[in-house]
């Protein structure tokens, strides 16, 4: 492959081919636990897809897991579910993909295929449990053998099912494009769902690596978008991703200002936060969607909902094809997070900066190839 991402591949593929699997694994929920390790794939089967990982970002969901936040973490953990690389080998029964082709992974790499949501390309809400990229067991046969952990991106190595792969354009920069499979998505299925078009009127809480891709997603398809933020430190950030207003919570007169301004808000905010002054902010029959991981209950206030015929709902990232359209929409447009491309050994650094949703306004991207 001749591209611009920094990677040597004509030198460093024989010896990659023979080279173990690295990965970063966390030990414990300690986010300084984290060591590099030899680690397994399983052999690219019939109908899998072998690729290199060129580049892994670093999502908010990954520091839930590593931490525990779901009580539900097996150690050792090697998370990771917005991966990108190039193809090193594919079973005799692949169509879509071919050794050189650049590939990615997103959230999940397997499902039933055979209940009402998998039937409606909606395997994340399969019926019978989807199963995520990393730190999920195996059961439905597409992964690996029954009854492992799956492993995540932040390794040397990946083998996935051609169904559950996703074709990105040779064109596509991989480190920027590796956020897209998890952020482009977890905004774009949403967007798509409540049908965003142009001059609606959608507020994005949250300006981080989810709230960037739905601000740009958003004012792409010609939205007429408001970026929501904890105080102004962010307004000129969220105005460069193509926020036309902006609303500063810590400020009373910017929030009145905005009141039943808002057609949909898309809630990327995953710290426990009042739903109620988003409610506010929407306009009669506008919806309220949360998309961040909130892990207590949250109180809804019913005359808010009532009285207009407000809803509130959720989203989850997107099903396969939907994430393919996004890629597809995404890299013909130009449309990339900002990221900031990191050595493994940053990565608990990196974590740690993510921890109070204190981030920069980038999404931290490891380089795979720092990963021995
Ligand atoms: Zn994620
Ligand atoms: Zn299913």
């Amino acid at each position: 492959m001749d591209d611009d991402d920094g990677w040597d591949d004509t030198a460093v593929t024989d010896e990659r081919k023979r080279a173990r699997v690295g990965g970063a694994v966390a030990q414990s929920a300690d986010l300084d636990s984290f060591e590099t390790v030899d680690a397994e794939r399983h052999d690219v089967g019939d109908d899998d897809v072998g690729f290199d990982l060129h580049y892994c970002g670093i999502c908010h969901t990954d520091l839930h897991f590593v931490q525990n936040d779901m009580h539900s973490t097996q150690y050792p953990l090697c998370p990771g579910h917005e991966l990108a690389g190039v193809v090193t080998s594919v079973g005799k029964n692949v169509t879509k993909f071919k050794v050189g082709d650049k590939v990615g992974v997103g959230c999940m790499v397997d499902s039933c295929l055979s209940c009402k949501n998998c039937a409606i390309d909606e395997e994340q809400y399969c019926d019978n449990g989807m199963t995520m990229t990393y730190g999920s067991q195996t059961t439905h046969g597409r992964a690996g053998p029954n009854g492992k952990q799956t492993m995540g991106g932040y390794s040397t190595k990946m083998v996935v099912n051609e169904r559950f792969a996703i074709k990105l354009p040779d064109s596509a920069p991989l480190d920027k494009t590796a956020p897209l499979l998890c952020a482009g998505i977890t905004l774009y299925d949403p967007i798509k769902a409540f049908g965003v078009k142009p001059g609606m009127r959608v507020g994005v809480a949250g300006v981080g690596g989810l709230g960037m891709m739905g601000i740009k997603i958003a004012a792409a398809l010609g939205a007429d978008v408001t970026a929501i933020s904890r105080c102004h430190a962010k307004e000129e950030l969220a105005k460069s991703f193509g926020a036309k207003h902006y609303v500063a919570m810590s400020d009373e007169a910017s929030v009145a200002a905005a009141a039943a301004s808002l057609d949909l808000i898309l809630d990327t905010v995953s710290a426990c936060h009042d739903s109620d002054p988003y409610a506010k902010m929407l306009d009669k029959r506008g919806t309220l969607c949360m998309l961040g991981l909130q892990l207590t209950p949250v109180a809804v206030n019913a005359t808010e909902f009532v009285f207009t015929r407000k809803q509130v709902t959720g989203s989850l990232i997107g099903g396969i094809a939907r994430t393919q359209e996004m890629i597809d929409f995404c890299c013909s447009r130009d449309i990339y997070p900002d990221i900031e491309v990191i050595d493994v050994t940053k990565v608990t650094t990196a974590l740690k900066a993510l921890v109070n949703g204190n981030d920069a306004g980038v999404r931290y991207v490891i380089d795979c190839k720092t990963i021995q």
